[in-house]
């Protein structure tokens, strides 16, 4: 068994070679999910452990189903995320999944224009407002950031207890 993938890869199912040599073919869960048979109910906790899929009896074809699909994506980052957010099997969390391990360059720079306006607020002396991150400023900027997926919902909410 290889060690427990963190982060994007949980949602993929990881091919055994790495065809071109440097990167394994990752496979949506999801999108291997869609090809079990009609037949077979739907199993909740696979939701929570993918991998116990391949445990199906039905895995390998519908894995060999999806891959003749070309579901299929470099087992890269970028690769990843851009299935990610073009698959409507993703839920929202795997789209701010995607957004949070590769943003696209709007994303970036949407996210640095918030810093920017934050700081000139901060420079600016504008009414008060605290640079300190406690304030309401700063709660709004963690909003701001858990809506554009940036920051983990958990992570507000953690704030949320801290402040
Ligand atoms: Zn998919």
């Amino acid at each position: 068994m290889p060690p427990k993938r963190a982060d994007i890869w949980g949602s993929f199912h990881q091919s055994d070679e790495k065809p071109n040599g440097h990167h394994y073919r990752a496979t949506h869960w999801r999108c291997i999910d869609a090809e079990r048979p009609s037949t077979v109910a739907i199993d909740i906790e696979l939701e929570n452990n993918w991998e116990l899929m391949k445990n199906e009896e039905w895995f390998e074809a519908a894995l060999a189903s999806a891959l003749s699909k070309k579901k299929d994506v470099n087992g890269e980052k970028g690769a990843m995320a851009a299935h990610l957010r073009r698959c409507e099997l993703a839920t929202a969390e795997e789209k701010a999944l995607a957004t949070r391990t590769a943003p696209t360059k709007r994303e970036r720079e949407e996210a640095e224009k918030r810093e920017k306006a934050k700081r000139k607020q901060a420079d600016d002396g504008e009414g008060d407002v605290e640079a300190d991150d406690e304030g309401i400023g700063g709660s709004i900027r963690k909003f701001a950031l858990a809506r554009s997926g940036l920051m983990r919902p958990d992570d507000l909410h953690q704030t949320h207890h801290l402040s």
